[in-house]
């Protein structure tokens, strides 16, 4: 497998990381890490991303993208994220429900909302998980029922991120109780400003706060749908792993990993004495893991196809990738313990409150592994010989 990069791609690298060295991306980045809130509002960061094209970075220009390729996009994705740019907003917008929208949307959802993630003036949230319903997706409750011209939805939706601030929220929804669980599910994209739509704060010990949607009566037009109507759970097939390339979790483990060994290297690089001695051992460990989580990530890249992402290689990325971010926090926060250097007592002390929930977003490691299981079972049932061989 070749894990090299084009001449073109490096090319592009360097002029991202010339726009994220710009002085209005760098004032904006400033602004975002000195305030005093504990989650701050980056849109203004992301319509300046937006403008200078490194949101939709793959996606066709007829939609505000650039028409480049996944590897641009994914290039784009590690520099923002090096660069200290917030990515829920991303990952939830552009990677989520934005190219969920690509794969499954009419021309005119593509047309009406595309363009507006790309230029980062638009923003959505993600809408599946409620009370009691999050790695079993098709029990879900929500109710969508058909009016005159659409359909009418009642129910709550929690743990989503970024509500507050989201224009849009791609909701799953119960259309129908008639035949299995997995039948009768539907993809809306609903209004976050619409009467009826009530969000609330939940409090997390994370920087980022989760939300509880609360949708009464809310209103949606036959356009709205995604896909066709109970079209839903191949749907969320598609969706969920668009959110598990495993990258966001894999440029987490980097960056903790950097702040966990600061103070350990001398000025050649080498280890600076008999202190980083009972580090080393986790410092090559963490190391090589968290290199193997970036390689995971990058796998999925190259398994883009019509009908989305490789689902096995996904599953197995996201759940690499979210265990040694969750480690390397734990361990970065334990190496430096109180004695942490102050510009980096912030981070270790977000990194570690952040680490718990990283192995449950996007879905939980046990349900990774569960899909990982699945996939290679079958692979050996088809193949008989396979244990012979072996
Ligand atoms: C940081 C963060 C961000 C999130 N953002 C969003 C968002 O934007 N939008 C959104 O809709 N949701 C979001 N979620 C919710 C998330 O998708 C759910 O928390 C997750 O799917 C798990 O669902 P649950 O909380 O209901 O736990 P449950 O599904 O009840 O799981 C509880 C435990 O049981 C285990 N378990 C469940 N089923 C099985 C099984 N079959 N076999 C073995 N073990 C099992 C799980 O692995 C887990 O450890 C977010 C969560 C977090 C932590």
């Amino acid at each position: 497998m070749d894990f090299g990069h084009t001449a073109d791609e490096t090319r592009f690298r360097d002029r991202v990381r010339a726009v994220l060295q710009s002085p209005d991306v760098v004032a904006a980045l400033r602004e975002l890490h000195a305030a005093e809130e504990r989650e701050p509002d980056e849109r203004g960061l992301y319509r300046l991303l937006g403008e200078h094209g490194l949101l939709g970075v793959d996606w066709p220009r007829r939609y505000g993208g650039q028409g480049r390729t996944a590897a641009h996009a994914a290039v784009a994705v590690e520099e923002m994220m090096r660069a200290g740019v917030p990515d829920t907003l991303f990952v939830n917008g552009v990677q989520t429900v934005g190219k969920l929208l690509l794969l499954a949307g009419s021309e005119e959802q593509k047309r009406r909302v595309l363009p507006g993630l790309a230029a980062g003036r638009c923003f959505a949230s993600v809408l599946y998980t409620e009370p009691g319903v999050g790695s079993d997706l098709s029990a879900l409750t929500t109710r969508a029922v058909a009016v005159e011209g659409g359909h009418r939805i009642d129910g709550v939706k929690v743990f989503n991120l970024k509500s507050g601030i989201t224009d849009l929220g791609l909701c799953a929804a119960r259309t129908s109780s008639e035949g299995s669980r997995y039948e009768g599910l539907t993809l809306f994209l609903v209004d976050m400003r619409a009467p009826g739509v009530r969000v609330q704060r939940l409090d997390t010990m994370a920087d980022e706060q989760f939300h509880r949607v609360g949708l009464e009566g809310v209103l949606v037009t036959d356009a709205d749908v995604v896909g066709a109507v109970g079209d839903g759970w191949a749907l969320l097939a598609e969706a969920l792993p668009l959110e598990r390339t495993g990258f966001d979790f894999a440029l987490r483990a980097e960056r903790w990993y950097e702040a966990g060994c600061a103070g350990l290297t001398s000025a050649d690089g080498g280890p600076d004495g008999p202190a980083a001695a009972p580090w080393l051992a986790d410092v090559g460990r963490h190391g090589a893991a968290t290199a193997a989580a970036r390689l995971l990530a990058w796998r999925c890249v190259g398994s883009v196809g019509a009908e989305g992402l490789d689902e096995l290689r996904t599953s197995t990325a996201k759940w690499y990738a979210s265990e040694q971010a969750a480690a390397v926090a734990r361990w970065a926060a334990t190496r430096h313990g109180p004695d942490a250097p102050p510009e980096l007592a912030a981070l270790l002390d977000s990194a570690y409150r952040e680490a718990p929930g990283l192995t449950l977003s996007g879905g939980t490691s046990e349900m990774m592994l569960q899909t990982m299981s699945g996939f290679l079972l079958a692979a050996e049932s088809a193949d008989p010989y396979a244990a012979e061989v072996e």
